[in-house]
């Protein structure tokens, strides 16, 4: 990031506006981490710095300290293989590795609709 910008952020992270925005973003996410479900050591995560200050909801994602590292190391590794060129990015997962199709699954594991 831009220092410019990084400290203009700091200093935002800091004041009563953000405050407000963080607290709603966390109970949109009833408090959990929305990758792993975690209500530990939860951060409130920027998609885009686009609107810094006039942030929609859709701008803010709630993960766990775990899975907001992992994220940002996954960003980290897109924007190097976008940037790099002599590294072309790594191949798609072979087929075999796809989610075998739902149906085929049967109907014995848990069952969402209870109560019937
Ligand atoms: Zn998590
Ligand atoms: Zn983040």
């Amino acid at each position: 990031m831009v220092e410019r910008i990084r400290a203009a952020y700091e200093r935002y992270l800091r004041s009563d506006d953000w405050k407000v925005k963080r607290e709603r973003a966390l109970d949109r996410a009833e408090r959990r981490c929305q990758i792993c479900y975690s209500p530990e050591g939860l951060e409130v995560h920027h998609r885009t710095y686009e609107r810094l200050g006039q942030e929609r909801d859709m701008d803010l994602t709630v993960l766990c300290g775990s899975c907001h590292g992992s994220f940002h190391e996954l960003l980290r590794m897109r924007q190097r293989a976008a940037f790099d060129e002599t590294e072309p990015p790594p191949p798609p997962p072979p087929r075999h590795l796809d989610i075998p199709d739902y149906n085929a699954l049967g109907d014995d594991d848990d069952d969402d609709e209870k109560g019937q």
